[in-house]
């Protein structure tokens, strides 16, 4: 018997791969003929569909598979115009689950409380670590994420990790196992691959 996958499949334009629509980025063409990344994929219209990736945009890109896609819609493109959409897409969706999880008492914020946490063997799922936390503080606190199989990114700096919770600046924060921060992880993975490839 055939296998029923219950979520719609759509095919990315440039390495023609089948995924499901939701791992996938969706663009469509504004009334002006301008190409937009449409990431929460709402807007109306024909939509056409890349792997979260730069190298799968700027392929799309150069293949003209765009134009094809919306034959009879002038459409411009600019791919790194486009790239840079996307990453902040990404960011915003991540800001707004950052902000969710806080508002649901499911985040930790700060260098002391997550250790803490981690010393407690809490059930984090995720550690956000500024860039330029100090190096040793920066280790001790992977060293230890890596011993209870948490995941851990380097992202942001404390300034910006402060501001995001209304506070100065912080080096850490975290957020504890569940639903939030599945989404959560499922972003950072994405914005990872778009930051890598740059
Ligand atoms: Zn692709």
């Amino acid at each position: 018997m055939a296998v029923v996958n219950k979520n719609p499949q759509r095919t990315c334009v440039a390495c023609r791969q089948t995924k499901d629509k939701k791992q996938l980025v969706r663009y469509v063409v504004a009334p002006d003929g301008m190409l937009l990344v449409d990431y929460r994929q709402r807007l109306p219209g024909r939509g056409a569909y890349t792997c979260v990736s730069s190298e799968c945009l700027h392929d799309a890109v150069k293949k003209n598979a765009f134009q094809r896609c919306f034959k009879g819609q002038t459409c411009s493109v600019d791919s790194t115009a486009l790239v840079q959409q996307l990453t902040m897409a990404v960011e915003q969706k991540i800001l707004n689950l950052i902000g969710m999880s806080r508002k649901s008492g499911q985040f930790i914020a700060g260098t002391n409380a997550v250790v803490e946490a981690l010393k407690k063997g809490s059930s984090l799922a995720l550690i956000i670590i500024a860039k330029d936390i100090s190096a040793s503080l920066g280790r001790k606190i992977e060293t230890l994420a890596l011993k209870g199989h948490i995941y851990t990114a380097r992202l942001y700096d404390k300034q910006m990790i402060g501001q995001m919770l209304g506070k100065e600046e912080r080096s850490v924060m975290a957020v504890h196992v569940g639903l939030l921060a599945d989404s959560l992880l499922n972003e950072l993975h994405k914005y990872r691959q778009l930051v890598r490839e740059n």
